[in-house]
């Protein structure tokens, strides 16, 4: 696209261009409500086409939507410096070989504070340009596959990512690393443990809270952690690499199928639940917490089982749910449910019925529960009895979302729903285990040292 219309699409760049105006004018834009003088500010290629965004001279950046606009008028040109060159890679045989994916997120997007701009194509390229540490890693190729905040990523997206990926192991890769938005990080991640098996090397992604110019980021750090696990782990499993503790000393790894966003805005944001993470990675070295992960074979095969079925759905139960939620979603045709239900996976008798009438038109449903840490315990309650006997079935201590990701790849394989059962309670890479560690949460994932902390400002 056009330097002068970046990230405009639609009605956006028709007006800009009919109007003959252009990104970084100093401009004046009339309205049907007022006018007002700014700077025309870059859009990311995830922006809507219905907005101009305009820099005032408050420092403000507002949205003006285009078909307010009655005329525009450039009176200056004010052009932001925010490019950062691609450096070429240097490259050694000595090095193992990495391939970055990068799919979007804030770890692909950074600001330019003189302008205020969110400056979007930050591709993957670049990213490496900004930290050269990366090169004393790995011999690092990047290939950009999507350019999307997560909530925006889906089957589709899976899908095409665990084909990327498949290719590039096949490509004698030694590690790959999948840039990512954080807020979707973990269904992605359960989504690839599923689609992608038998991987001889690691697979990491990652991701920033911060972006990659604030004095907080944790791009850097994050990607530079990434990067060397991929090169040099013997872990070779589906694993997501961020801040363990709040502070900048280890990023911790955890399992693609154990993890999830627990903080909407610390950089320390993701926590394995039900078990211990993978590892800690800390000044270039990977340390394992456990040894029971599967390790780096270069003779193994990955196979890649890139299956999704769209109509599945994850229903958060609350208190007074009625009935015909769950009939709707039968009536549109949903083929499988899985349920977030309360204490060990229960919900409340109105909506037995539906639930009923639900196993009986051949949808799936799955029950997991809402405290995330422990199994959906069927037994201990006659209501649970009564929900298994409806049909549904306790998926142990999946996660939410991981059963969800899990019901929506079986279903894609197969319409055999005895199969099906036997897929989702079959566990691929740890998303159902044996039991979990009491007290997994506080010990190894940061916790300690701030509590310690915590408690040293009361014994001064
Ligand atoms: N909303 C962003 C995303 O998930 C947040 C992030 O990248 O951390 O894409």
């Amino acid at each position: 696209m056009l330097e002068m219309f970046k990230g405009y699409k639609g009605a956006a760049l028709e007006t800009l261009q009919k109007y003959k105006a252009r990104v970084w004018g100093e401009t004046v834009i009339d309205t049907t409500r007022g006018t007002f003088t700014g700077i025309i500010l870059p859009r990311s290629e995830n922006d809507d086409d219905r907005h101009i965004v305009l820099k005032l001279e408050t420092g403000y950046n507002i949205g003006i939507t285009v078909g307010t606009i009655t005329g525009m008028r450039e009176i200056g040109y004010r052009k932001a410096n925010y490019k950062i060159p691609e450096k070429e890679f240097p490259t050694s045989p000595e090095k193992p070989n990495v391939r970055l994916f990068g799919t979007g997120g804030t770890i692909a997007s950074r600001l330019d504070y003189r302008t205020g701009a969110v400056i979007p194509a930050f591709s993957p390229g670049e990213l490496y340009g900004a930290v050269p540490e990366l090169a004393d890693i790995c011999n690092l190729t990047t290939e950009k596959l999507f350019g999307v905040f997560s909530e925006n990523m889906g089957p589709k997206e899976y899908k095409t990512l665990a084909k990327a990926i498949g290719e590039a192991i096949r490509g004698g890769i030694d590690g790959i690393v999948v840039g990512h938005g954080t807020d979707t990080m973990h269904h992605t991640a359960a989504a690839l443990s599923f689609m992608v098996q038998n991987s001889p090397v690691p697979i990491v992604l990652v991701g920033s809270q911060r972006s990659s110019d604030r004095p907080s980021s944790d791009a850097a750090l994050n990607l530079i952690h990434a990067t060397t696990t991929a090169a040099h782990s013997d872990i070779a499993e589906v694993l997501v690499c961020m801040f363990g503790p709040t502070s900048d000393e280890y990023a911790l790894l955890h399992r693609g199928t154990r993890v999830r966003k627990m903080h909407s805005s610390y950089r320390s944001t993701f926590r394995t639940i039900g078990d211990f993470p993978v590892a800690t990675v800390q000044k270039g070295v990977v340390t394992p917490l456990r040894n029971d992960y599967r390790k780096r074979r270069i003779d193994r095969e990955v196979t890649v089982l890139p299956y999704f079925e769209e109509k599945v759905s994850l229903l958060y139960y609350y208190p007074n749910m009625m009935p015909d939620i769950i009939d709707s979603l039968v009536d549109k045709g949903y083929r499988g449910i899985i349920i977030a239900g309360t204490g060990l996976g229960h919900v409340n008798k109105a909506v037995y019925p539906a639930i009923e009438r639900a196993r009986r038109k051949g949808v799936a449903v799955y029950m997991t529960v809402q405290t995330l840490w422990g199994y959906a315990h069927m037994f201990v309650y006659d209501t649970g009895r009564d929900l298994m006997n409806l049909g549904v079935i306790p998926a142990e201590n999946m996660l939410p979302e991981v059963a969800y990701i899990k019901l929506g790849w079986a279903l894609g394989q197969t319409d055999d729903l005895d199969r099906v059962k036997e897929i989702m309670l079959t566990p691929v890479s740890g998303e159902i285990t044996r039991r979990e560690p009491y007290n997994g949460y506080l010990i190894l994932q940061g916790g300690v040292p701030e509590v310690e902390h915590f408690l040293k400002t009361f014994h001064k």
